[in-house]
């Protein structure tokens, strides 16, 4: 779990680039993505080690993303809400492994991260296989093997 990647789904574009300057500084890989539709695409063809998942995007429900996700992956999904937001137990309950209650610190964002890569050890991930479904096409990344 070197130089882990993770995914950051966030519309909001100061609080992304906070996210990003922060996990940059630290040494994280990452990946952005600005709308539902983008996360679904990136997390598919990139396969990162941690999905950021703000529940309030422009073009979908966040917990519709983690249903999504879920059919597939077991890749760990740290969700951001607002303290109001009624949906964050939706979320926990569609699939998501944490939370970050809005507004955060970025010590709390690198410290979920840092609680998520000691449960990925511990549940010795790296040998896990995610494989990607959509009809017939199928992709298994541990593999590097697409088939349709
Ligand atoms: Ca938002």
């Amino acid at each position: 779990m070197n130089d882990p990647l993770i995914l950051v789904v966030e519309d909001d574009k100061a609080v992304r680039n906070l996210i990003t300057t922060t996990l940059k500084t630290h040494d994280y890989r990452f990946l952005t993505a600005a709308t539902a539709g983008e996360a679904l695409l990136e997390s598919t063809s990139h396969n990162p080690d941690v999905m950021l998942l703000d529940l309030g995007l422009p073009d979908m429900d966040g917990v519709e993303v983690i249903r999504r996700v879920r059919s597939w992956s077991n890749l760990p999904i740290i969700i951001s809400a607002r303290s109001e937001d009624t949906d964050k137990i939706e979320a926990l309950d569609a699939g998501a492994d944490d939370y970050l209650t809005k507004p955060f610190s970025v010590e709390e964002v690198l410290a979920r991260l840092r609680v998520t890569q000691r449960r990925l050890a511990l549940l010795g991930r790296d040998g896990a296989s995610p494989v990607f479904r959509n009809g017939e096409l199928e992709i298994d990344y541990a593999a590097g093997v697409a088939r349709l």
